[in-house]
């Protein structure tokens, strides 16, 4: 827990601390890092531990994705087209750990430019499970989830288009939080669906993670869609309970695909939140079966526009001689983007192009009013909604990549949280064999209050925060 980590480092030494975390990163086979920033960090443990300060994350070490940028540090998305770019500027959150005290200790591997579920896309090759290493830790923020759960590093931030942070929560066995749209600042993240995404935070418990929202949230103008209003605080109420609360349990997301351990832990999971005084009811988000359809044509479409930026012109990989620049341009990306980006700039640009755009994109968009509408309706009658974060427990790295559909088709239950712009948290809530499996509580707008008080009480009822890979 940070509140304990806190007082340990003023206690004894951050710097030893920081150098015993590097050592185990060094010889750690997970593949989680991509770049370690060690000399700054341990120079800002040096200097904490001659001044701690009163920071909300004085002297706490976090690890960081690859896609927020980092002024000084290497930010490459994982991708061979950004390889070498080192940000000039610092992403809103970062300045925001930054001014409450926190170390940046390096970033984390990822899918390319955040597209995937498994962090097998990356071009530095997959990250393992620290629960498996010959699982995938899901993705795409599957190197901040992996160095979280192996205890590289005591929290980290993701970003979450479509599942990218609950999903390696879920495989990995910790808390992610995927934040109401607007509520974190998105200046700095590199852009994979601007629509869709938001910034959020890796833990190994609840109240690491209201820790880490109420460093990172907030209005922020240079993101125009950044939600005006004061700063929100999170750990006040934390400890309310759950008693009169109504949670809904959406029907759609149970039976069919989904795992029978998931889905048994998942229950068991309702029956604790009951036992403390919550009550359940079944209701149901009729549109969920046209989410998955509907968030791949709009993530593609808003990625192949993001992604025209990336010509290693002004930064990132520039090869061989200048020749026209229709020819340098193409030579660069086809060298620079891996296999899925490629695959969905080009499914993204037809889906906008004239004659297709209509039916396509327009089509999606239609679709996603119907799905916030489902939620909008579900949340007049419950407080909260649970359902399992993956309808599956991590899988074997290879096993899937060579298949996108089945891929894709393991976002059913996290992607039309991020159409709807609702918060969502996943906690662990047991296991399926030797593979921990996630229980999602899912929250109307800015209702991130009563997702993280409802997701303490049962992290305080249950054993399963405490169980830790047996790795290194
Ligand atoms: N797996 C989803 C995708 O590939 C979500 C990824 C994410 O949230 N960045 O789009």
């Amino acid at each position: 827990m940070l509140s304990e980590l806190k007082a340990r480092l003023k206690a004894e030494s951050c710097e030893e601390y920081l150098f015993q975390l590097f050592e185990k990163i060094e010889k750690s086979s997970l593949n989680a890092f991509t770049t370690l920033a060690k000399e700054s960090a341990l120079k800002e443990a040096r200097r904490f531990d001659k001044n701690p300060g009163r920071g909300l994350l004085a002297g706490v070490p976090i690890a960081i994705k690859g896609s927020i940028s980092t002024k000084g540090i290497e930010t490459n998305c994982s991708s061979r087209i950004l390889c070498g770019y080192i940000p000039p500027y610092d992403a809103h959150v970062i300045e925001r750990l930054k001014a409450e005290g926190a170390i940046i200790m390096g970033k984390t591997n990822m899918d390319e430019f955040a597209m995937g579920t498994s962090t097998e896309t990356s071009c530095f090759g997959p990250t393992k499970n620290p629960w498996d290493r010959a699982c995938v830790p899901g993705g795409s923020s599957g190197g901040s989830a992996a160095v979280v759960a192996a205890g590289e590093a005591p929290c980290a931030l993701g970003s979450d288009t479509g599942g990218s942070v609950r999903c390696p929560a879920s495989f990995c066995g910790i808390v992610g939080l995927k934040p109401t749209y607007g509520l974190v600042s998105r200046y700095g993240l590199v852009a994979y669906a601007n629509s869709l995404e938001q910034i959020g935070p890796l833990t190994h418990t609840v109240e690491d993670t209201a820790l880490l929202m109420e460093t990172i949230s907030g209005h922020d103008e240079r993101d125009s869609t950044s939600a005006e209003g004061a700063r929100h605080s999170y750990l006040p109420g934390l400890e309310d309970g759950v008693a009169g609360l109504k949670i809904g349990i959406p029907k759609e997301y149970f039976g069919e695909g989904v795992n029978k351990d998931v889905e048994k832990a998942v229950w068991e999971a309702i029956a604790t939140l009951e036992s403390l005084g919550a009550s359940w009811q079944e209701i149901s988000l009729p549109h969920t079966r046209y989410a998955l359809a509907a968030y791949y044509v709009i993530a593609m479409s808003e990625a192949s526009s993001n992604l025209a930026r990336f010509d290693g012109l002004r930064y990132g990989l520039r090869q061989g001689e200048d020749k026209d620049w229709h020819t340098t341009f193409s030579e660069i990306r086809a060298k620079g983007f891996g296999p899925e980006v490629k695959r969905r700039i080009m499914l993204g640009t037809y889906a906008l192009s004239a004659g297709y755009y209509g039916r396509y994109y327009l089509k999606a968009l239609q679709v996603r009013t119907l799905i916030k509408e489902d939620f909008l309706c579900a949340f007049k009658d419950v407080d909260l909604l649970a359902s399992p974060t993956m309808p599956i427990p991590a899988f074997k790295i290879g096993e899937r990549i060579n298949d996108p559909l089945s891929l894709y088709m393991a976002d059913v239950f996290t992607v039309p949280i991020n159409l709807a712009g609702v918060p969502a948290i996943s906690v662990p809530c047991g296991f399926a064999g030797h593979l921990p499996v996630g229980l999602q509580l899912i929250g109307p707008h800015f209702g991130e209050a009563t997702v993280l008080r409802t997701a303490q009480a049962f992290e305080s009822a249950t054993p399963f925060h405490e169980a830790q890979p047996e790795v290194i």
